[in-house]
């Protein structure tokens, strides 16, 4: 079940304590609001709690809730998921930022449809195949790559491996290649490793489950 609006309210509440503890000033920390598997509700009690910036990672989902949320002025959609080339289309006139690109194709489809779109780099910190993110060794390309096409790169994002020693690893590098390749932001840090994440610089934390409870089961397909 989603949490209500006073609970989520508490929750983030709890989340800014929690990222004063480890020494950052919270108003240095977005917090993207990661509204997946939940209803519209949940961007509502975001909303209501302060929040401006709502994560998703399915283009279904954005569209649907960006459609019963207030007008986009009020709020700012980040996209999390794969970007497949042919959803580009239905997304382009809701997303602010585009948080997972990771090859040129994909920078050049989202610049055709949004000319100077803000941008973050997705790298596959852990790996792992299959993992959406580009390599290490590729995002200097990638990162020039999505300039030539004329999105506005601001950052770095990525999704560490669950190990909490791998993670710090992983961010600490990261840290690292952002400042190499002079960019501002790095999108790191989830429910479950957010503080490791703010505590190797984390400007942008995208959080669901310590926001609003745990994700429901996806609904079954019904015939
Ligand atoms: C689901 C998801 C999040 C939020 O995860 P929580 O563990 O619920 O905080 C953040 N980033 C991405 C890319 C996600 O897919």
């Amino acid at each position: 079940m989603t949490r209500s609006a006073t609970d989520v309210a508490e929750s983030l509440a709890a989340v800014e304590r929690r990222i004063a503890a480890c020494g950052r000033d919270p108003r240095g920390v977005r917090i993207v609001a990661v509204t997946k598997g939940h209803g519209p509700e949940a961007v509502q009690a975001a909303l209501a709690a302060g929040l401006r910036d709502i994560g998703e990672n399915y283009a279904d989902g954005l569209v649907a809730k960006a459609g019963s949320a207030p007008p986009a002025s009020d709020v700012r959609w980040h996209y999390l998921g794969a970007v497949q080339r042919n959803k580009v289309a239905r997304l382009a006139p809701f997303v602010a930022v585009w948080q997972t690109v990771d090859r040129a194709d994909v920078a050049g489809a989202i610049a055709r449809r949004s000319p100077g779109a803000t941008a973050l780099v997705q790298v596959n910190v852990a790996g792992v195949e299959g993992r959406n993110g580009c390599t290490w060794t590729d995002t200097p390309a990638v990162v020039d790559a999505a300039r030539h096409a004329g999105l506005e790169v601001i950052g770095l994002m990525a999704v560490a491996s669950p190990d909490p020693r791998a993670a710090e690893e992983q961010f600490g590098r990261l840290a690292a290649l952002r400042s190499e390749l002079g960019l501002r932001e790095l999108s790191i840090g989830m429910s479950g490793d957010f503080e490791l994440a703010v505590r190797a610089g984390s400007t942008i934390v995208r959080l669901g489950e310590v926001l609003f409870g745990a994700r429901p089961a996806p609904r079954q397909v019904r015939r």
